[in-house]
Parts: structure tokens; C-alpha cells; sequence
């Protein structure tokens, strides 16, 4: 067999969720007659009610973005000095906690979810720590239940990172339902977004009113600012985009589906690669495909593989690499030593993260997958 052509366009990891032009449209008349831009609007307070349903959450606070949510709810959640965190995420968790004044400790991931192995947290806890900072990797989820039981065995706040995991639930649970807070991104990656923007989710309807009241420069009302908030408010053009784009979201989750099915299927026996397991009591995100190459087994290692897939046009991404715990800034803490994180190292090393998007269609999954092989075989 010779080999595959390569794509005529370029192919990359994701492609936003563009509802019909029309809708967003139609809701933006909406915008202009009420003539109010931002400032807790109509299309914000429809968005909330709406992503409240369909997140199974009792409480949602929409932001301007995923990084300024966790950041108010860090701060909401009044931590102090050390968090326990994962090294194997995108950049924005960590800052996040160095925003807060806060410490991040390094806990090495689990080899099958890849998030934070809840194994390994304990040894961490000292009188500083505060709490527990992991993230839904991919959309994997964390091991919830004995994070919970950590937390209550040492009096820790647990916080979720849920970029990756916009719908996923736990035997018929929102994921939002573990922790004290989970926070959301809708960037324009994400299998959900608003353009830019975020939210938080949480159970406690006391946190609430401050989680508001950082998300609004502290105001209390117009003679009263009470504490140090930031504008992490959500305006109404962004909140427009998202009721439009909500309602597609469903038909995006079964076209990912059958991209999903269509890379198991054909890549599924390749000696020395590992797809992804989506576990029956999980419901999916079908956020990122992330298959990991064994160099051995495979022949070549992740990076050979990248580069040959960029010569047929196919533009994979190497999430996460590098670990946080190797950028410049973090290189002062004793836990980015990489003794400390041998699973975060390797799996950082073998990552590939293929395009997946619902536009991209069964048939060119099928394509990459051939070209996979033929790259495995030559
Ligand atoms: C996208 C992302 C964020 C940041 O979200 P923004 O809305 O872009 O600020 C945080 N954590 C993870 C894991 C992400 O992928």
C-alpha cells in the first residue's frame, strides 16, 4: 500500500462550536433593544438559569473567563499558604493559585486518568496546606470520592478544575456536585463556550454572595465596597453567543461521538498506542482525543510522530507538555523536582492530543487514522 495524501487544508485539534449566525443574531436584537451591555443583564440571567439545568448544579456564577473564576473562587474560599495540585494541566490552574498568594504543591497524576493521583496526596499534607486543587483532565474525572474523604480527614477545601469537562457527570451526578467549587471555562475551545468565559459551580448558597461580590470589585451597593474584587463579570454579548451555542451543544456531543468511535475503532489494536476509556458510569465531554504513544512498542516517539502527522497536514497538539512544574517560574518549589512526579514526566512525553471536533466527521478521523498507521508501519 502507498502512502496516504495529505489533507489539502490544514487540519487542527479543534474547531469552535459556531451556531447558526441567525440565532446569535436574533438574540443580539434582544441586546440592542434592551440597550444594557453588561451588569448582570437578561441573556447573563437566561445563560445561568439555563447552564444551571444542564449542569445539575444548585448554584452557577457566570465570569469573563475560566481563569478569573477560579481566582474568585480561590480567594472565596479564604485558602492560606500550600494547595496540593497537578503538574499535568494548562498553565491557567497554577497561575491561578500564584494569583491568590498561594502555594502550589506538586502531586504526581495517576497513570490511567492522568489526573491527580489521590494516592499520593496525603504524604503531601502538612500544617500549611489548605486544600486540594485537581482538574478533570481531558474529562476524565478525578477519583472524587476518596479526594472527599482526604479533605474531610484533614479539614481541606477541595477545588475542581472542570475546563475539560463541561457536562460530564458521575452516576447520573454533575461533576460540579464534588468539591466545594468546580470551575468552568468557555473559551472558544471548549467543547461549550461563550468566546471567552467561565463560571463556577458550587453547593453551599453561603458562598454565594461573596463569590458575587469578587466578581464585582467588592461592591456591596453604592455607598459600600467590602473586600478587593476583581471585574470577572460575564457581559451580555458573550452571554448572547452561549444561549446560542447551548443549543447545539448536544448535536456536538453526538457528532464527536462517532469521531470518537471512529478513531477506537481504527486505531484501537495499534501496538504501543493507548486510546482513551470513556468508564460506563461516566457521562463524556468528548472534550480532547488523546491517544499516548510507548516509544518502544510503537517505534517512534511522540515528537517524530507530531512532526510526520504536520507533513499530511494533520496539526495535533501536545497536551500538556511541558509539565507546569518545568516553567521558569515555578522552578523555586521543592515539589517540581521531577523525582517527586515520574508519572506526570512520562505521560507528559507521550501525549498526543488528535483533532476532534464534530464538523471534522467521521470520514477524515477515518483519514488520520489510516495516516496513523502508515506512520506506525513506515
Ligand atoms: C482552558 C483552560 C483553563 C482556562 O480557561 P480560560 O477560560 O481560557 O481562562 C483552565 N484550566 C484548564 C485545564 C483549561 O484547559
Amino acid at each position: 500500500m502507498g502512502s496516504p495524501k495529505p489533507f489539502a487544508d490544514r487540519i487542527f485539534v479543534t474547531r469552535p462550536l459556531l451556531p447558526p449566525l441567525q440565532d446569535v443574531i436574533r438574540r443580539l436584537r434582544e441586546v440592542w433593544a434592551a440597550q444594557w451591555l453588561t451588569n448582570g443583564g437578561a441573556q447573563l440571567q437566561l445563560l445561568e438559569e439555563r447552564l444551571r439545568a444542564y449542569l445539575k448544579t444548585s448554584e452557577l456564577l457566570l465570569f469573563n473567563n475560566g481563569t478569573t473564576a477560579l481566582m474568585a473562587g480561590l480567594r472565596a474560599l479564604e485558602l492560606h499558604d500550600e494547595v496540593i495540585t497537578t503538574p499535568f494541566t494548562f498553565a491557567a490552574t497554577t497561575h491561578s493559585l500564584a494569583w491568590a498568594g498561594l502555594c502550589p504543591v506538586f502531586c504526581d497524576i495517576a497513570p490511567d486518568t492522568m489526573c491527580l493521583d489521590a494516592q499520593r496526596i496525603e504524604p503531601l499534607i502538612t500544617r500549611r496546606t489548605s486544600a486540594i486543587l485537581a482538574v478533570h483532565v481531558y474529562g476524565n474525572l478525578c477519583d472524587v470520592r476518596r479526594i472527599q474523604a482526604i479533605a474531610e480527614r484533614h479539614d481541606l477545601k477541595v477545588i475542581y478544575d472542570a475546563a475539560h469537562a463541561f457536562g460530564c457527570e458521575l452516576d447520573g451526578r454533575g461533576v460540579g456536585a464534588f468539591g466545594d467549587i468546580t470551575m468552568y471555562s468557555f473559551h472558544a475551545t471548549k467543547l461549550f463556550h461563550t468566546a471567552e468565559g467561565g463560571a463556577l459551580a458550587f453547593r453551599d448558597p453561603a458562598l454565594r454572595a461573596r463569590i458575587a461580590l469578587l466578581r464585582n470589585f467588592g461592591i456591596e451597593n453604592e455607598n459600600e465596597v467590602s473586600l478587593p474584587g476583581l471585574n470577572g463579570k460575564m457581559n451580555e454579548l458573550q452571554a448572547a453567543l452561549g444561549l446560542a451555542v447551548l443549543d447545539y451543544v448536544e448535536d456536538e456531543r453526538r457528532r464527536r461521538a462517532a469521531v470518537f468511535a471512529t478513531y477506537q475503532e481504527q486505531l484501537g489494536g495499534l501496538d504501543g498506542l493507548t486510546t482513551p476509556t470513556l468508564p460506563p458510569e461516566q457521562r463524556p465531554s468528548y472534550q480532547y482525543f488523546v491517544v499516548r504513544i510507548d516509544p518502544e512498542r510503537f517505534g517512534k516517539d511522540r515528537d517524530e510522530v507530531y512532526a510526520r502527522l504536520k507533513q499530511f497536514n494533520v496539526y495535533a497538539r501536545k497536551y500538556f507538555h511541558p509539565l507546569v512544574s518545568e516553567y521558569a517560574c515555578y522552578r523555586d518549589l521543592t515539589t517540581r523536582n521531577a523525582d517527586h512526579l515520574p508519572v506526570a514526566r512520562r505521560v507528559a512525553s507521550q501525549v498526543l492530543s488528535l483533532p476532534c471536533y464534530g464538523a471534522l466527521g467521521a470520514d477524515r478521523a477515518q483519514g488520520i487514522a489510516e495516516i496513523l498507521r502508515f506512520i506506525h508501519e513506515h
